[in-house]
């Protein structure tokens, strides 16, 4: 296969991650056509697109010419027939895989048969979408983060299938939209959203132990992350994860998520509705202390039939950054990130690590792996098996090396 070229691309998906991947394309030179089943969406979307533009403008970020030229190279596609030219499709509809794998068999049946087919997902299985087209070898992830016009963070998403060329041409690609690519290996969440479900995990169970969700974030904001967890979460949506386990049919009993439920089922979603984990003035995005949010964590939490005790900053940075690199020393021994240094452009780029630390890779290093193995063992005989260090800590423990040696041993 010779080298390929993206000229042409076509995006499925008018909502909020469509919007922000359709002007990184034309914002690059692609000429993109845009496919939604919802007309109204696609027209508001076209509207928005057309604002942002004359924004940057008015800012002097660009000029009117350049604004002209960008969103030139934007149009509205009636069904798939009318993009079957594109060299890539990029697809970034709603997170549910046998939607995505309907529209995979679509789109293989009418685009011409040497176009990259992508999807946007954020942590579902790449091979199986694959699967249902007859170019698995054209099959990848361009997983962007929220806002995708802005934030610098592209994962690519390499399949079991996908072809060198194809990463190549998405690496091409990513560089020629201005992102930091990452390749990640195909597992659920790759490598971003699998190490923060660990660190969530770990911030969400401190809040039944003991912590407020203001304690929590103050603690991690003030190791420098640009947002704490509950802070993040009221910034995305609390009811989306709330939603996709009510859909899902599972995973709505776990103590962890009783606080995110009784918050969601009081219609506290987050900025969106003005309260979350927070609450926030009309028109205010700032995040200000609840004490009813604190009153419903203590409820939830002793009715659950925990005895809280006072958790301190010390604690709540140990057990969030040790989870971290616990499961990011997993990513790296299954070979789903090439270097550590990949998982730290991650979390510097996509997920506000604090840049002077260097990344929780880089951050584990320095503080020598010898401390962090025992940190988690430490907390392995307190509170259980998941806290087992991966078998690459103890590996580069015993040869007295660090996880940026990784590669040299692997
Ligand atoms: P969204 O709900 O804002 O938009 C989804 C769009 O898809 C809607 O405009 C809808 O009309 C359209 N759509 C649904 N079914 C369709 C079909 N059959 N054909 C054509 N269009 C269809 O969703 P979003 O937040 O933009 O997320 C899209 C994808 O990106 C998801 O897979 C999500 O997991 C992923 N993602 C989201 C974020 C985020 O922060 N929102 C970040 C990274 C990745």
């Amino acid at each position: 296969m010779s080298q390929i070229e993206i000229q042409r691309a076509a995006v499925i998906g008018a909502g909020t991650m469509g919007r922000g991947i359709v002007m990184c394309l034309a914002n690059a030179g692609v000429a993109v056509q845009w496919v939604d089943n919802n007309p109204q969406m696609l027209e508001q979307a076209l509207t928005a697109v057309s604002e942002t533009y004359a924004h940057n403008v008015r800012q002097g970020r660009i000029d009117q010419a350049e604004a002209d030229a960008r969103r030139a190279r934007v149009s509205a596609a009636a069904d798939y027939l009318a993009i079957r030219d594109v060299d890539l499709v990029i697809e970034a509809v709603y997170e549910n895989l046998e939607l995505k794998q309907k529209i995979f068999r679509e789109l293989d049946g009418l685009i011409q048969p040497r176009a990259i087919l992508a999807s946007n997902t954020s942590a579902l299985d790449i091979d199986a979408i694959a699967a249902v087209t007859r170019r698995p070898r054209q099959v990848l992830g361009l997983h962007f983060f929220s806002p995708a016009h802005i934030m610098k963070l592209l994962e690519i998403v390499r399949g079991a299938a996908t072809a060198p060329q194809v990463l190549e041409a998405a690496l091409a690609l990513g560089e020629r939209m201005g992102k930091v690519s990452v390749v990640s290996g195909n597992c659920p969440g790759f490598i971003g959203n699998r190490m923060l479900r660990t660190y969530v995990l770990e911030a969400r169970k401190m809040l039944l132990e003991g912590a407020f969700p203001y304690q929590v974030d103050a603690a991690l904001q003030g190791f420098g992350f640009a947002m704490g967890p509950f802070r993040m979460y009221d910034v995305v949506g609390i009811d989306l994860e709330w939603r996709a386990r009510q859909l899902a049919g599972k995973g709505q009993e776990a103590h962890e998520v009783q606080v995110d439920n009784r918050l969601c089922e009081a219609g506290r979603f987050g900025q969106k509705s003005g309260k979350g984990y927070y609450h926030y003035e009309p028109g205010s995005r700032q995040a200000e202390h609840d004490v009813q949010v604190d009153a419903l964590v203590q409820q939830v939490s002793e009715g659950l039939g925990y005895r809280r005790r006072d958790i301190g900053p010390e604690e709540i940075l140990e057990r969030c950054l040790l989870a971290l690199v616990n499961e990011g020393a997993k990513i790296l021994e299954e070979g789903i990130a090439g270097s550590a240094h990949d998982i730290d452009l991650v979390y510097l780029n996509g997920y506000g690590f604090p840049a002077d630390k260097g990344g929780p890779m880089n951050w584990a290093d320095r503080q020598g792996l010898v401390s962090i193995q025992q940190g988690l063992l430490r907390l392995q005989a307190e509170s259980g098996a998941h806290w087992k260090p991966a078998r690459l800590i103890d590996e580069l423990v015993q040869a007295g090396k660090g996880f940026a040696d990784h590669r040299a041993i692997g």
